[in-house]
């Protein structure tokens, strides 16, 4: 537009996106989408491009509870370089900003037909929420927003690898605008030791302080923690593991969600054997333990937990 002052487009320039690379003409998207997978139980899977050339993916869940779920990612790439995951294999580039954030979640829900819309949000894509906390807490304002989407507070769950000044950052924020997401810990393993080996991101923290700060963060919401598992053929299942995570958890209000490992090719860990799924659950709520176990979704189109990346397949 050159009949705009040159120094008026300049700072266009500088402060807004030049969106000509988008694949939805005249809308707000930045991104493009390059890839779309289906899967028979529901699932879809969204490659998606955004400006810089840098890709992310998302994931449409349904269910027969009517549930539509987001599962929507924060960051490129994973800095925290968790042992089974492959978000993490090829490092962290950036934050996603908050425009990509809630860009995901408003694709995700234009796949849904007309009638229907996205029900729950969870922040468990690529990347870690809490260290993008200036992104993702606007785009999900956004995403509550009675004018807009309206997704329900309390359906709105944010998994962390358990980093204590973000669970508090996040804790203090939910707390001030009356926002109580349910918050997530990814555990995986019941002490230091195992926790370091497989999530190295726990040499700094430690379980204790991980779940001092969960603990807080229930105290202050009101809302329980999840603790996830991901149960890992014989890293993680034994049933020394059984009574160490029982003893961490007896004397606490909390959930374990078991996730069987879902194999990433490159990498050298295996599923547990369904039996051996079904006995640690068993066995951890003979200990008192509240226990769910998630079951796959999207295994067929890499898109269940763990398996999302930033490339073409
Ligand atoms: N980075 C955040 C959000 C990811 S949520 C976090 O760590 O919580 C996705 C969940 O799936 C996390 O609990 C993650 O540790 C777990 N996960 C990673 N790789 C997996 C795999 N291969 N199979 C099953 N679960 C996996």
């Amino acid at each position: 537009m050159t009949d705009l002052p040159k120094e008026f487009r300049q700072q266009l320039a500088e402060r807004f996106s030049n969106v000509t690379g988008s694949d939805v003409t005249g809308s707000i998207f930045t991104g493009k989408e390059l890839q779309r997978h289906q899967s028979d139980d529901g699932t879809q899977k969204l490659l998606l491009e955004w400006l810089d050339g840098e890709r992310t993916e998302c994931v449409l869940l349904q269910d027969d509870r009517h549930h539509r779920t987001g599962c929507i990612s924060t960051q490129i790439g994973c800095a925290m370089g968790c042992r089974f995951c492959a978000s993490g294999m090829d490092g962290f580039v950036r934050n996603l900003s908050r425009g990509e954030i809630l860009e995901q979640i408003l694709r995700l829900n234009s796949l849904l037909p007309k009638e229907e819309r996205l029900t729950h949000l969870v922040v468990m894509g690529i990347g870690e929420p809490v260290l993008n906390l200036d992104s993702l807490l606007p785009a999900l304002d956004s995403a509550t927003a009675a004018d807009g989407l309206n997704v329900s507070v309390r359906r709105i769950t944010v998994s962390t690898v358990g980093i204590p000044a973000g669970i508090r950052r996040l804790a203090d924020y939910v707390t001030k605008n009356h926002k109580a997401y349910k918050l997530a810990v990814s555990l995986h393993a019941p002490n230091d030791e195992l926790r370091s080996e497989i999530v190295p991101q726990n040499r700094h923290t430690g379980i204790e302080t991980v779940m001092k700060a969960a603990d807080d963060y229930f105290a202050v919401t009101g809302r329980r923690v999840t603790f996830e598992y991901t149960l890992i053929g014989g890293v993680n299942d034994q049933p020394l593991h059984i009574r160490q995570l029982a003893a961490l958890l007896r004397h606490r209000n909390a959930v374990v969600n078991i996730i069987p490992l879902n194999p990433v090719p490159e990498l050298p860990y295996r599923p547990p054997a369904g039996k051996m799924v079904r006995r640690f659950a068993e066995e951890l709520s003979a200990n008192g333990i509240q226990v769910k176990i998630r079951f796959r979704k999207g295994d067929k189109i890499s898109a269940a937990c763990g398996q999302l990346r930033r490339i073409c397949r």
